[in-house]
């Protein structure tokens, strides 16, 4: 039975066995927190989330120093992080030069990151829908060909600010090209979330028929209208066992206008703990890595789990 520390573990139809989690407080996360974070501090969070058993950790980014100083330092948070065997630490790399420092920064994995509509690929990579694949088909096909494998990131899936609802088969355009041109792997964003699960299932059901595995989608859903849990659930009863998220809800203050949060890793471990869907992640010791950095930076921790866990002891 469940208690107020762990959930009571009650199974349900038609949902994958285990999930596979992938962790972006580090980049994601970090990338949209205001305040400088030190090298030591990015350092220890990455290690402490490896300890608690997360698979994938995404560690950092190469792109210009002048357009994100947060992740200035990634080829000395490569070069400290105590790598654990068998854990993945993909960077974000956004051009073939971003990819030359990820190879020198001895990085195994890397992630582009494409748009699903016109507006936000002109306003985040100055680029035109129809030609953002010219900035990525290189670095991808460069990437594969030293067995580094890629992730294509694929942002505004569900809702655009500048052109509200996005129509899913222009989505399905984009994932397919990131595909064609060698991305292992998928993760589609709803990166304002206003997602509801109708809209997931309906995206996930139209990649596949559009030929791409349920093994390759990951989901990426923001906790902005609430809907970031309903919409995992939707998506795990659509076949898709990789979800991104969190720790601490990190990567959007909760406090703030323009509160943008990622989905809290703990939260989402909750739930598939009570689901007993297999994640290898120790809640407890996820939540005491939130716990402490939100104590770092000074604030209050956004993820829920983490603060029933805390005021419930
Ligand atoms: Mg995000």
């Amino acid at each position: 039975m469940g208690s107020r520390q762990s959930p009571a573990l009650v199974g349900a139809a038609n949902l994958p066995s285990s999930v596979r989690i992938w962790e972006v407080g580090p980049r994601d996360g970090l990338q949209n927190e205001q305040q400088i974070i030190d090298t030591d501090h990015k350092v220890a969070f990455i290690d402490r989330l490896s300890a608690a058993g997360l698979p994938v950790i995404e560690a950092t980014s190469f792109v210009r120093a002048d357009r994100i100083p947060q992740l200035a330092d990634g080829a000395q948070v490569m070069s400290r992080i105590a790598r654990k065997p068998g854990v993945r630490y993909p960077v974000l790399v956004p051009n073939d030069r971003g990819l030359d420092a990820a190879v020198a920064a001895d990085a195994r994995d890397i992630a582009v990151f494409a748009s699903a509509t016109n507006t936000f690929a002109e306003r985040n990579l100055g680029r035109t829908l129809a030609n953002q694949m010219e900035m990525f088909t290189p670095v991808v096909q460069r990437a594969v060909g030293l067995d580094i494998p890629v992730r294509g990131y694929i942002s505004m899936c569900f809702g655009d600010p500048w052109e509200g609802k996005v129509d899913p088969r222009q989505v399905v355009d984009v994932c397919r090209q990131l595909v064609d041109v060698g991305c292992g792997d998928i993760s589609v964003g709803d990166t304002i979330g206003v997602a509801t699960p109708g809209q997931v299932g309906e995206l996930i059901g139209l990649l596949v028929d559009s030929g791409i595995g349920l093994g390759s989608i990951g989901v990426h859903f923001h906790d902005t209208y609430g809907q970031a849990l309903a919409n995992t659930l939707a998506a795990l009863q659509a076949g898709v066992s990789t979800v991104d998220a969190s720790t601490g809800g990190l990567g959007g203050c909760p406090y703030a206008e323009s509160a943008t949060g990622n989905l809290a890793t703990e939260d989402l471990v909750w739930m598939l703990d009570g689901l007993g869907i297999q994640t290898g992640v120790d809640l407890g010791a996820l939540v005491a890595t939130s716990t402490w950095l939100a104590r770092e930076l000074g604030r209050p921790v956004a993820s829920r789990v983490a603060q029933a866990l805390r005021t419930s002891t």
